[in-house]
């Protein structure tokens, strides 16, 4: 059994990424992502406005995946996650040591079960340290920035390009600064920037890598 870690900001092709190459590779995909993002829904629309309240709702919530899609408590929210707002809480929330106790453990279960693609910002350094291979994506701000501006169109949304631009400086600022688990470079990983890269070029790359070419 293996797996492929994959970490970096938001805005690196990430989630793409690791999609097509986990349909390419045959294995599962996991977007820990969206479970950051699940936990920051239910805060916002439960009103768990302190870490108390937060941590006692956490003992009975539940989390799945099925294909590409999350539920939460057996609700499919994986549309309403994709918010600027909810971008902002689960950057939030993931700085508390519960939270990311809890999903880390969910995380490696998976992992443990059968190989994976799994993507996120402590993957290569936390949850899978043995991963067989690591990846760490990353590509200029103004390339990060314009993809997420296209990704929101793609989904109807029209955002604010100095605000998306603001957001995407500001989280990337408190998840390489929390002090638990930092977005960073596991040593043994594989920096790709994929600034100047396409989709097909990128997959391509990270599909020699594994295949030892
Ligand atoms: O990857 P995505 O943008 O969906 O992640 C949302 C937020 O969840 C990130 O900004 C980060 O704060 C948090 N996160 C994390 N650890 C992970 C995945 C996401 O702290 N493994």
């Amino acid at each position: 059994m293996y797996s492929v870690a994959i970490d970096g900001p938001a805005g690196s092709g990430k989630s793409t990424i690791a999609k097509l190459l986990a349909k390419e590779l045959n294995i599962s995909y996991v977007d820990t992502g969206a479970m950051y993002r699940a936990i920051a829904l239910k805060a916002k629309e439960e009103n768990l406005d302190t870490e108390e309240k937060l941590k006692h709702a956490l003992k009975s919530i539940n989390i799945d995946f099925n294909e590409d899609r999350i539920f939460l408590d057996d609700v499919d929210v994986s549309d309403k996650i994709r918010t600027e707002e909810i971008s902002k809480l689960a950057s939030d929330i993931s700085k508390l040591d519960f939270v990311r106790e809890m999903l880390v453990s969910i995380q490696q279960n998976i992992a443990s079960k059968k190989p994976v693609v799994m993507e996120g910002r402590d993957i290569g350094t936390v949850v899978l340290k043995d991963a067989k291979y690591k990846f760490f994506l990353t590509a200029s701000i103004d390339s990060r920035v314009n993809r997420r501006y296209k990704q929101n169109l793609e989904r109807g949304i029209k955002s604010d390009i100095e605000e998306l631009r603001e957001d995407i400086v500001k989280r990337d600022y408190n998840d390489t600064h929390r002090k638990n688990s930092p977005l960073v470079k596991a040593s043994d990983a594989i920096l790709i920037d994929n600034s100047n890269l396409n989709l097909e070029d990128n997959i391509e790359l990270m599909l020699k890598y594994i295949r030892g070419e």
